[in-house]
Formats: C-alpha cells, structure tokens, sequence
C-alpha cells in the first residue's frame, strides 16, 4: 500500500518453529504467528476447540490468499476490515511479542490502536495468538456480507453467547469488522443481552445497542456509514441467533 518506506526487509518465513496450532488451556488454542490461514481450515484440533475460527477464516479472500496469509500477518497488520482481529477482540486473546530484550503479553483489547496501528513497539515481532475456549453451554458465530465472495467484508460480526442454567444469557461477546478504524467491540451491546431470554427481542435490542455504539464506521464507494451501521446491526440480529441455537444444542 506504499504505506512506509523501509531500509531494509526481513522475512519470517523460514521460521518454521512458528508455524503450530497448539491446545492451550482448557478449550484453548495456541497459534504460532507464521501458521497459515489455510491450516485452520484442516485442523482437527482446531475444529474440536474453537469451530468459530474456522468459521471465520473461511471468509478470508481466497484459497490462493489464504495458503500465503498467515494468523500473525493478519494481527500485525490490523487491518479494521480483516476479520481475524475483530474475532480475536470478541474472544478475549492474547498476543505474545517477543524483541531481543525478551518477550511480553499483550491483550487483544490494547493491540489494536487505530488504522492499521498497534501497540507493537519497534524491534518487536508476534509470535504467538492465546484463545481462550467458550464456557459450557456455549455458542458462536461469525457473518458478514461482502459485494463478492472473498472480498473484504462491508460488515462482518464475530458473536458468542453463553447461557446459564436456567436458559438466560450469561454472557455475549461481539467483535465487528469493517465497522471503525480498527476492530470494535460492541460493550453496550453485550451488557444489553447479559441477563435476557434468547430471542427475537434481544437480538434487535442488542443490533440497536450495535448501532448507537458505532462512531465512525468507514464510508465510501462501496457503502456510506449509515448502511453500514445498519448492516452491522443486520448482521448482529443473525450471529446472536445462530450463536443462541448452537448454545442450545450444546447443553
Ligand atoms: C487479494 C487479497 C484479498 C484479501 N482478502 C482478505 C480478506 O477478505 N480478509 C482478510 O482478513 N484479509 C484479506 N487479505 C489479507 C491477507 O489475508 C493477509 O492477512 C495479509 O495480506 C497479510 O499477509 P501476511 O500474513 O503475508 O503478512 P505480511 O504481508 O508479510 O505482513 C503484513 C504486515 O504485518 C507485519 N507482520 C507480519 N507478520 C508479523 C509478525 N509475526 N510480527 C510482527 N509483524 C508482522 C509486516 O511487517 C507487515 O507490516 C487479502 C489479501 C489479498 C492480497
């Protein structure tokens, strides 16, 4: 994107010690930074722990992109429109960097800054994505509408719901892309679901939340801000649904 000039490049490619898809935790999952959007989509651990990023990394381009593109490329560029930043800030991860004076761990929600900016300092490289697995009676999803398939999506909402014992909503997560300057969480949202019956009214009560909640939505030839706050909000009503229906099925 002629966005910098550099002096110098340096490729990580042959860092093959980067490239793993690893259990963590519980449910969890660690993903070296160097592992390719295509090997999610063979990973049978992958698909038992954490099927939503499967589910997400299908929408990323093309077969052709996604043998190249790596989990790490993706995070580090931060672009607001991919949807594997939006998807990790939805699912609480964390970024391990690492630079010669050692290495520290950053959270999804304080690495992305702003337009294709990070908190990664000069000297620093990501070499590790943590994601957290979702609770018992958990689901999740992940939608977005693009103009073609494998575009960049014009909105696309990463969604999780947890119900508790008696069938309310514990807990919701929504990460969106395409829908500020970097990867928005949704928080009013989340907190207008916490505590409702799964349904028709809590969806639209949480897509209206979604609405109000976006400031600056990107607006061009592709759709002005205004169609895509109502797209997001299109797109929340759905993800919760399908999320919701999963939950119920996993009980
Ligand atoms: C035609 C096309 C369509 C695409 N469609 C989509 C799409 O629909 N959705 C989507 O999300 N993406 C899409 N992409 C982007 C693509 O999926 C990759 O995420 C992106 O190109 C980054 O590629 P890369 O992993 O090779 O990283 P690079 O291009 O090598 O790096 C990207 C940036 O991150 C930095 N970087 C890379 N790895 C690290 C690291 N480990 N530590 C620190 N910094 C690092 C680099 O310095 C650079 O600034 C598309 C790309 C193309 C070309």
């Amino acid at each position: 994107m002629r966005l910098v000039h550099v002096s110098a490049l340096i490729d990580l490619n042959e860092i093959g010690g980067l490239a793993y898809i690893r259990p963590w935790g519980e449910e969890g999952l660690a993903l070296g930074a160097l592992t390719r959007d295509a090997a999610l989509e063979h990973d049978t651990t992958a698909a038992s722990r954490l099927p939503l990023l499967l589910e997400a990394s299908r929408y990323v381009g093309h077969p052709a992109i996604r043998n190249r593109s790596t989990v790490g490329g993706s995070i580090a560029h931060a672009d607001p429109a991919a949807e594997l930043p939006a998807l990790m800030l939805a699912l609480d991860a964390e970024f391990e960097v690492r630079s010669r004076a050692g290495s520290r761990t950053i959270a999804a929600k304080d690495f992305f800054q702003g337009y294709l900016q990070t908190s990664l300092q000069d000297g620093e490289i990501l070499t590790e994505l943590r994601i957290p697995g979702l609770p018992a009676r958990s689901g999740s999803a992940f939608v977005e509408f693009a103009r073609r398939e494998g575009d960049y999506a014009l909105a696309g909402v990463a969604a999780t719901l947890t119900l508790g014992e008696d069938g309310t909503i514990a807990q919701a997560r929504l990460g969106l892309c395409s829908a500020g300057p970097a990867p928005v969480r949704a928080h009013a949202a989340e907190e207008a679901l916490r505590g409702q019956r799964p349904g028709p009214e809590a969806w639209s009560a949480a897509a209206a939340a979604v609405i109000a909640e976006l400031k600056e939505p990107p607006s061009d030839i592709h759709g002005s801000a205004d169609y895509r706050r109502h797209l997001a909000g299109v797109l929340t009503e759905r993800a919760l649904a399908i999320s919701a229906k999963r939950a119920e099925g996993s009980r």
